[in-house]
């Protein structure tokens, strides 16, 4: 749905919000009705909410069908025995399972994470080296039961994540699509909007590699620290930051400065972790059984939103950019104009613009400057009585603090073109 009127969408605003949700994204985002908390660290995505989600799903999907991936969903329940086979399954191995009993008898597991039943699915479908090499990944939601839910969306016991795996058939194919899931993650972040304040950093690593890499965005609310060097081409994560690490690199302390940060990716190379205990073998050239090689690739989808939610706002509201925006105008009518707004709506809406109109008849205008500006949606456009004597409407853009511009209906349509060319049409 590319445009709605605000009198039909079910939720409302809200002036306050619980004393016990401190973080700033949770607090924005229940405000304003895009999400609704059912549980500390579980919470409803909302119509507003689910729109800025799909968006950041696109945006990853297009990314990662551009580097080789087929989508796929696995399913949440998980058998037991298969993690018991790479020895996952006991609390005292992974402290973050949520468990339950089947009714005809038998333990089952919620996903907190997918390569178990990744590695044995591909075993029915890779079986030679013509197999190879196979990247899948999925949107799908994961259970964690964290020892403490905080920072809103950000750290919650059910969530969405992008997992993607690649089966390979060595460590030289694994490298080569290792750096391209790199060069698409920065793609991703960039049109998210956080490109300039996202790096990827060195973190601690498995078996099969010193480090992992993590891509951690600059927060005030991030969990993390990382070490950002001068020309920040360099950063590591707080854990691996030792004069080891540091000798390796040909780089000195000093030339470092802790930052918060939020971790919103972290890439893998997993080698035969999985595949040697779940046996995801392949034949090679000369009919010889083969490990497949393989690696994992996250990113948190609703801890994304939460960090945009951090960094785009002020003490008014939310600041989406465009890229996210649930829709990209707030239009609204002062005075006796209901008629000359409805129609731009409809023009608007014709012309592809994704409008969100508060046409409710029973609120005050400083209420609908209130919502506009809470809501976050990138342009504010406002049809006065005044405005309209002069043959124009006005325009404001939600981020900055330009004042609003006094527009023909043509140099709005123009001005909203690009909106709609670059990211109208998504949903
Ligand atoms: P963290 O160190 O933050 O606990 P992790 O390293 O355990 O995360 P991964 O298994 O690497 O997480 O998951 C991939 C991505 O999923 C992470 O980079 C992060 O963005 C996101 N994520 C992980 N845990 C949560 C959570 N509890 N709530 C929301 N998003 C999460
Ligand atoms: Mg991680």
């Amino acid at each position: 749905m590319l445009t709605m009127k605000r009198s039909e969408l079910f939720t409302k605003t809200f002036k306050t919000v619980s004393a016990e949700e401190t973080s700033r994204n949770a607090q924005l985002l229940l405000r304003a009705g895009y999400i609704h908390k059912e549980l500390a660290g579980v919470y409803t995505y909302l119509p507003l909410g689910l729109k800025v989600l799909e968006k950041i799903k696109n945006i990853i999907r297009t990314e990662m069908n551009a580097i080789g991936g087929q989508e796929m969903l696995m399913s949440t329940l998980q058998n037991k025995e298969l993690w018991e086979a790479t020895d996952r399954w006991s609390d005292s191995k992974v402290d973050i399972w949520f468990k339950t009993e089947l009714a005809a008898g038998g333990q089952l597991g919620l996903a907190p994470t997918h390569e178990e039943p990744v590695t044995a699915i591909m075993t029915e479908y890779i079986a030679s080296y013509k197999d190879l090499p196979r990247y899948v990944y999925q949107f799908q939601t994961k259970f964690r039961n964290e020892l403490r839910a905080k920072s809103g969306i950000m750290r919650t016991r059910e969530f969405v994540m992008k997992d993607m795996y690649s089966f390979s058939k060595n460590q030289e194919e694994h490298d080569e699509f290792y750096e391209k899931s790199i060069k698409a993650y920065h793609k991703v972040y960039e049109q998210i909007g956080i490109g300039d304040i996202t790096y990827k950093t060195f973190a601690s690593g498995g078996i099969f590699s010193k480090y992992s890499h993590e891509f951690q965005t600059l927060c005030a609310a991030g969990e993390d620290i990382v070490y950002v060097n001068q020309d920040k081409s360099l950063v590591i994560n707080e854990e691996v930051f030792d004069d080891e690490t540091l000798a390796e690199f040909g780089a000195k302390k000093t030339d470092f400065s802790p930052k918060k940060a939020a971790e919103v990716g972290n890439i893998f190379s997993l080698g035969f972790k999985y595949s040697k205990p779940l046996k995801l073998e392949y034949a090679n050239k000369d009919d010889a059984k083969q490990t497949v090689y393989m690696g994992c690739y996250g990113i948190g989808v609703s801890r994304l939103m939460g960090v945009v939610a951090e960094i785009f706002s002020d003490e008014k509201g939310l600041i989406w950019p465009e890229n996210l925006a649930p829709f990209q105008v707030y239009l609204l009518g002062i005075g006796k104009t209901d008629k000359e707004a409805e129609e731009l709506y409809e023009t608007l809406t014709k012309q592809g613009v994704e409008v969100l109109f508060d046409d409710r008849a029973d609120v005050r205008v400083g209420e609908k400057m209130a919502d506009a500006e809470l809501l976050g949606m990138p342009y504010r456009v406002v049809v006065s009585e005044k405005s309209l004597a002069a043959g124009k409407v006005e325009l404001k853009r939600r981020a900055g603090d330009e004042a609003p511009l006094l527009l023909t209906k043509d140099a709005l349509f123009a001005k909203l073109e690009s909106a709609v060319r670059n990211f109208g049409n998504q949903s």
